[in-house]
């Protein structure tokens, strides 16, 4: 039951009110040794928040984030600080999130410093092996992120974030500021890491085909809340969700034309100072009906490891409201 609010100032500028932003609003999701959840949904929904708040970057405004059974949200600050190497982060921007000031060798034994872990002798051997294990020669290390495309500097993010040798990596957007020709060998070198290092990803993203890629299950987010969660396949083949279906419906595809990316859902993403009531996507949903605006749904089993959250889920899958091919 994880919330997080945070206090903004409104449009009035300086002396504008204070509002309470709903980034995250009440979300339930678990995730096993191996296993990759990918979050999806449009920007704004509270994807990255939901990652910065499982690692604790940001505080709950209530609800837990267990760690191997321990409420994170609870722990006493030192304690925290030593749970915090098992739980890393690999951010959007890989040039950005390195500094420029440091070596490459620097930014990965960073984490062993901060976390004290090899004895100072061995850490130049640590970040050799580090910058194997992501595929970049052993030389990487005395030299500077500039000088590295933004491909390699997304490998040096991901050896950064392994040196403490983590369990629960969030991955947010690690590729969409790449060249699709690069998303692909970063995929599959995160792919190759969980296997070799048996690591559980929260895999934050909004493109649909890096996602069928990349997750075991997938949870759809709408203004903070999950409507949708599920195995990969149950929801790649049936999704039941009017906004998923209207995400799938906006993914180009390939036998029609790549120009057929019409983004289908009428209407602006409602503001989550203020979230409309019932059904948050009533506002937007093309099989809304009186008791939407009313009764927010809840999240209920509709398969198995599928669970949806919508009053007419099983009429909206007859309706296909949006028109959607899907197989299976
Ligand atoms: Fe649409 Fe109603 Fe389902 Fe919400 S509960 S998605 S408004 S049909
Ligand atoms: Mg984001």
């Amino acid at each position: 039951d994880l919330v997080v609010h945070y206090e903004t100032r409104g449009p009035g500028a300086l002396f504008g009110r204070s509002q309470t932003v709903h980034a995250v609003d009440g979300i339930d999701f678990a995730l096993q040794t191996n296993e990759t959840l990918a979050l999806v949904g449009e920007s704004g929904c509270g994807k990255s928040t939901t990652g910065r708040a499982a690692l604790m970057l940001e505080r709950p405004t209530s609800g837990q984030v267990r760690f191997e059974g321990q409420d994170l949200a609870t722990l006493p600050r030192r304690q925290l600080t030593a749970m915090r190497r098992h739980l890393q982060m690999v951010f959007q921007d890989p040039i950005g999130s390195l500094n420029a000031r440091h070596t490459v060798g620097y930014a990965i034994a960073e984490p062993l410093l901060v976390h004290n872990l090899r004895p100072r002798g061995q850490r130049a051997d640590r970040v050799t092996e580090l910058l194997e294990l992501v595929g970049l020669p052993a030389d990487a290390a005395d030299r500077y992120p500039y000088e590295f495309s933004g491909g390699q500097c997304q490998r040096i993010g991901i050896a950064r974030a392994l040196a403490a040798e983590p369990q629960f990596i969030v991955l947010d957007e690690p590729v969409s500021a790449l060249d699709v020709s690069i998303q692909a060998q970063i995929l599959q070198l995160l792919t190759d890491l969980q296997t070799r290092l048996g690591l559980s990803y929260l895999f934050i993203a909004h493109d649909l085909a890096v996602v069928g890629q990349m997750s075991d299950r997938v949870a759809v987010m709408y203004l903070g809340q999950i409507v949708e969660i599920a195995a990969r396949d149950s929801l790649y083949t049936g999704p039941m969700h009017p906004y998923t279906q209207a995400l799938f419906s906006a993914v180009p595809e390939p036998s029609v034309g790549a120009d057929r990316q019409t983004v289908v859902v009428s209407g602006e993403v409602p503001s989550p100072v203020d979230p409309p009531a019932g059904c948050r996507f009533h506002t937007r949903c093309p099989m809304a009906q009186e008791v939407c605006a009313v009764e927010p749904p809840t999240l209920r089993d509709v398969g198995s490891d599928h669970q949806v959250a919508c009053h007419f889920a099983e009429d909206a899958v007859q309706a296909n409201p949006f028109g959607l091919h899907l197989e299976g």
